[in-house]
């Protein structure tokens, strides 16, 4: 009986999501020069076209391949060549197995294949990984992937197009809410910040920066993200020495002046699982 119900529970959910996903709207955006982002339900996926084939950053969910597909001949009629994951999360890679099937090489960094393998995911993981970075020349465009320190996940990659000056992030970086750290995917608080350091230092003035969810943004609101997780910081920091529990030092206010801009109201990219994971990192 409890697995009939249990089943049935997860046809309803199944069927919401459908349901969910066949109202999406995918739209594809000029970003700059021959890069553009589309924007759908789940991670932002990133493209950059041109007589070489096609190249994508993430695929969002399985259900949203055709639109997707669709997204991408609005801009371009190459084939799909090559795709890169940004993280394990089902939200950035659950289209993996339909883009696989249409002959695109996937490619992420060792520890999505690896984290996926042990958190059991249904999601096809990527065929091609590497350990610290992978370099594209396609489309007249230099395209840096490159690992960063644990941060979302433990295998979260930066993509750069080097001539068209724009970043794609995966969720490091995200505009909708504080940053969520995925701690039991090997994801650390600490790690965002150096992360986002790192983001800043791989920008200028002009770079665009195509943020997992959320809105293509400059290096100026990176650092100002950078400068709250650093106050939250020294914050967790100062109540850590005083010997606070977590459960004080998330009833205590720290992220007061941060919540109306950047609490998500559920439990990622909420203050409390931000201060869960500074707490882990800092009370180590
Ligand atoms: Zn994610």
């Amino acid at each position: 009986m409890k697995s009939r119900l249990s089943c049935l529970v997860l046809f309803v959910s199944l069927t919401a999501f459908s349901q969910e996903m066949s109202d999406v709207e995918v739209t594809a955006h000029a970003v700059a020069g021959n890069v553009y982002f589309i924007e759908g339900r789940g991670g932002n996926i990133g493209m950059c076209v041109g007589a070489d084939g096609v190249f994508l950053i993430d695929d969002q969910y399985a259900p949203l391949t055709d639109k997707i597909v669709a997204a991408v001949r609005s801009v371009s009629d190459e084939p799909v060549r090559f795709l890169v994951n940004t993280h394990m999360h089902p939200d950035h890679t659950g289209g993996n197995e339909n883009f696989g099937k249409m002959g695109a090489i996937i490619f992420g960094h060792d520890n999505v294949r690896k984290q996926m393998a042990l958190s059991n995911y249904t999601q096809e993981p990527p065929l091609v990984t590497f350990s610290e970075d992978v370099t594209f020349h396609i489309n007249n465009e230099t395209v840096s992937v490159f690992k960063v320190p644990d941060s979302h996940t433990n295998g979260d990659s930066y993509i750069k197009f080097e001539k068209a000056n724009v970043v794609h992030t995966g969720d490091v970086y995200r505009t909708t809410s504080y940053p969520y750290i995925d701690t039991s995917n090997g994801g650390s608080f600490l790690g965002t910040i150096a992360a986002l350091d790192l983001l800043i230092d791989v920008s200028d003035r002009s770079t665009k920066i195509i943020p997992g969810h959320g809105v293509v943004s400059s290096v100026g609101e990176v650092r100002a993200q950078r400068d709250m997780l650093v106050v939250i910081r020294n914050r967790v920091r100062a109540a850590v020495e005083k010997d606070m529990t977590l459960e004080d030092i998330q009833a205590a206010g720290v992220t007061a002046e941060y919540d109306e801009r950047w609490e998500s109201g559920r439990r990622i990219g909420s203050a409390a699982e931000l201060l869960r994971a500074a707490y882990e990192d800092i009370s180590r």
